[in-house]
């Protein structure tokens, strides 16, 4: 077993590239596969019988790992990573090695799942596009909004932080947005709205994207905003309606992207690491995790992380930005 040591001096360093960012915030796909099939997002198709790419012992392993070398943060994505077996014991293992543990998920598992998730204080993102129970059919491709609406309430009545994420695109859901801010009104909740990223396969264009600064100008029209403080690597700019009790942010990945902070990581549903979600090469970490070379392990992701570039893995933004789907890389 490979001793983890989170904060030491040496261990931040590890995860230092080229440009001076400290890399410890892992994210993983835990799977490609989703129950949903999201206008916006390529998923390949759940079936039960599909075997996942990584099993609970590579997921495992590769949590000791990246944590002995400085992660400090990790959030399970995919796909949909609620459909990963034993995903109860995936958190609670990265709870036990101290870090910081979080998940985003489409919300139409989590009534299974939430008594676990509050026991061990997981951070929860859930993504909600609309708050209409027909277009949530019609961008999802599932009826699942009564299900999804049902565990949100759950967690309102316990006071647990969650934020909630909109992917906004124009002519479907932007008419929804002061709709979204009214849910701060009472909730303490906090609405991150996303401007929509070309992926492999998902019909990007400026037509249904949404600026952050568009977004905002709407909000303005009807509301009196406060900017708040962000966290330094934070993706999101945040704000709040004078008076509101929950928050909002917009994450403009897209028309001002956050690359000179960014301290992330990611691990590809097929055990790649990746630096960036434009990376589409990435290294394949499986070999040495099966093998239990960690020295290996270690030299490569070294090598890897100090190599990432400044921004968007180097590449001019455009539909085919990216040979992968968002969920192989967990967005
Ligand atoms: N299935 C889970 C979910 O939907 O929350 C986790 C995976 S999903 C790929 C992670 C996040 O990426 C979601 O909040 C989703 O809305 C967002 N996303 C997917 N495709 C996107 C795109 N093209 N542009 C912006 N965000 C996107
Ligand atoms: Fe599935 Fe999430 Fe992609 Fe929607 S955004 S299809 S829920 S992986």
């Amino acid at each position: 077993m490979h001793k983890t040591k989170t904060n030491s001096f040496f261990s931040k360093h590890y995860l230092c590239d080229k440009h001076n960012r400290v890399n410890t915030y892992l994210r993983i796909s835990l799977t490609p596969y989703c129950n949903f099939n999201c206008l916006y997002c390529k998923p390949l198709k759940y079936r039960p019988y599909r075997n996942h790419n990584m099993n609970i012992k590579d997921v495992l392993t590769l949590c000791r790992w990246m944590i002995s070398l400085g992660v400090e943060k990790i959030r399970f994505t995919g796909g949909e990573p609620l459909l990963f077996p034993n995903i109860v014991n995936v958190l609670e293992f990265s709870v036990s090695q101290g870090v910081e543990t979080a998940i985003t998920t489409n919300g139409f598992f989590l009534y299974k799942y939430i008594n676990d998730i509050m026991r061990l204080r997981i951070k929860v993102n859930i993504s909600l596009d609309t708050l209409d129970r027909k277009k949530f059919k019609k961008i999802s491709g599932v009826n699942g909004f009564d299900r999804v609406w049902e565990s949100i309430n759950r967690f309102m009545d316990q006071d647990y932080p969650l934020k909630l994420n909109v992917v906004v695109m124009k002519g479907i859901n932007d008419d929804e947005i002061i709709n979204f801010v009214n849910l701060t009104r009472d909730w303490k909740i906090h609405v991150r709205f996303i401007e929509f990223m070309p992926f492999n396969g998902n019909r990007w264009g400026w037509n249904y994207c949404m600026k952050g600064s568009e977004i905002l100008d709407i909000i303005r029209k009807h509301f009196p905003i406060e900017k708040l403080n962000d966290e330094p690597h934070s993706v999101a700019r945040s704000y709040r309606v004078s008076g509101f009790a929950g928050t909002f942010a917009v994450i403009t990945s897209v028309s001002e992207p956050f690359c000179h902070t960014c301290n992330r990581l990611r691990i590809s549903s097929t055990g790649k690491l990746l630096y960036c979600l434009f990376d589409d090469v990435g290294i394949d970490l499986l070999p040495f995790i099966r093998t239990n070379d960690f020295e290996r392990f270690k030299r490569t992701v070294g090598a890897y992380v100090r190599r990432k570039p400044l921004m968007r893995a180097g590449k001019e933004l455009n539909p085919e930005i990216t040979s992968f789907a968002m969920t192989e890389l967990g967005g």
